[in-house]
């Protein structure tokens, strides 16, 4: 690819030192008070006549009006503001015709939903043919004609001319090169060109809420920065995201917890594999052959291959296969488990999850929830869990694997109950 020149023929026109019979003032604040943006051509610099506006106003650049109508929105004030513009041509056209548009500048304050604007929008529309108006909105103009104005023009400038080029929808990478090419062609300093797009910009033709509206209907997603809470009930959307996580690289040897639970009268194995003290894996099964007596011992799970590991408690227990051991949707659940686990989901919200379960694995999925809540931070707040006893809610914590209530004594496991009674009768016996 050849870097593209200016050509020679452009000539630099000096804008410092001119004296003109009046001078439009600046806010550029990258020159002085004194300096004025006019060239010798009596030109104005576009790049900076919109900052020349004493009140407001909408530049449209060197192109007309984008509509005969249309809202546009700022978020100058740190929050979106909506505006509704009828230029000043239009509203001429209408005032000459005693046709009463019930606006008096060329942009008025308008809502989201664009509640002032419509009315007016409304009366427009069905004057169009009556005033006989030819009008071309922004979106009717091809590029290579408006490409042909801005050339034109150019010859007149020495600074480059904002404006943005749409392409047509399905244009491809090559053809936005060659359209650049061809504003190389014919001398324009800088071109700005995009295959047009459904979006949901500064610019519309309807108010900003039947644009977002439509937009989604059409499934184009639209960040939820550009609305205000209000705004985003109505899209039904939030402005919250799922971060998505990576899990940390399993080591090949992982120390362990194995638990032994009775759960209505059947007999569980569960085997933890921790990372740094956190539940990294769980594997939870009935005993399956394995008839491990004891109620907790410390292990390791060994990694032998993808889908295979080797349990070892102590010197006298190896489990060659331990992950053989498991059925099928045993192994199935707890590989999805062992997932949420290493990507950080809240032990709290796996051990709830795993508690609900109502159907013929609720035995199995209660070991693992009861083995699971011993890792609970102690003091965590069990979500949305109102206290059966006391109803109050966020009162329910974690306290060793069970759900108590920390501003009436009811507990899950009832062990708070025990504690009082064994202070109470402790006395008597000795
Ligand atoms: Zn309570």
């Amino acid at each position: 690819m050849e870097y593209v020149k200016l050509p020679k023929k452009y000539k630099t026109t000096r804008i410092k030192n001119i004296n003109f019979d009046y001078n439009i003032p600046t806010y550029d604040i990258e020159v002085k008070d004194s300096h004025y943006y006019k060239t010798k051509d009596g030109i104005i610099s576009h790049n900076t006549l919109n900052l020349m506006h004493p009140y407001m106003a909408m530049s449209y650049g060197i192109e007309p009006s984008f509509g005969l109508y249309f809202w546009k929105r700022t978020r100058i004030s740190g929050k979106y503001e909506y505006y509704f513009c009828v230029p000043r041509a239009i509203r001429n056209i209408f005032e000459e015709n005693n046709i009463k548009l019930k606006i008096n500048s060329d942009t008025v304050k308008d809502t989201w939903d664009g509640k002032i604007g419509k009315s007016v929008a409304k009366i427009i529309d069905e004057n169009i043919e009556k005033l006989n108006i030819k009008f071309k909105s922004s979106i009717d103009i091809n590029a290579l004609d408006k490409l042909d104005l801005i050339s034109k023009v150019q010859q007149n400038i020495d600074n480059s001319i904002s404006t943005t080029f749409m392409l047509s929808e399905n244009s491809t990478v090559d053809d936005v090169y060659n359209f650049i090419l061809e504003g190389y062609k014919k001398e324009v300093k800088s071109i700005a060109a995009f295959p047009d797009k459904k979006m949901y910009g500064i610019i519309s033709f309807i108010p900003f809420k039947d644009l977002a509206l439509k937009l989604k209907s059409e499934g184009i997603d639209i960040h939820p920065q550009n609305f205000d809470e209000e705004e985003l009930k109505d899209m039904k959307m939030s402005n919250d995201y799922i971060v998505a996580t990576s899990a940390p690289k399993r080591p090949l040897i992982l120390p362990a917890d194995i638990y032994s639970v009775i759960v209505k009268g059947e007999k569980f194995l569960v085997a933890l594999g921790l990372l740094n003290g956190a539940p990294y894996e769980i594997f939870c099964g009935k005993m399956n052959g394995l008839n491990f007596k004891f109620q907790h011992k410390k292990g390791i799970i060994e990694k032998v291959k993808r889908g295979q590991y080797k349990l070892e408690i102590g010197n006298d227990i190896v489990v060659e296969d331990f992950s053989g051991y498991f059925k099928p949707v045993e192994a199935e659940l707890f590989r999805l488990v062992s997932a949420g686990l290493r990507h950080g989901i809240p032990l709290k919200f796996l051990y709830e999850q795993l508690s609900k379960s109502s159907t013929d694995i609720s035995s199995l999925t209660a070991a693992a929830a009861r083995v699971l809540g011993k890792y609970i931070k102690k003091g965590e707040i069990a979500n949305g869990i109102e206290c059966p006893n006391c109803h109050k809610s966020n009162t329910i914590e974690y306290t060793d694997g069970c759900q108590s209530c920390s501003s009436c004594n009811w507990s899950k496991c009832s062990w708070k109950f025990l504690k009082i009674e064994v202070f109470i009768i402790f006395p008597y016996l000795y």
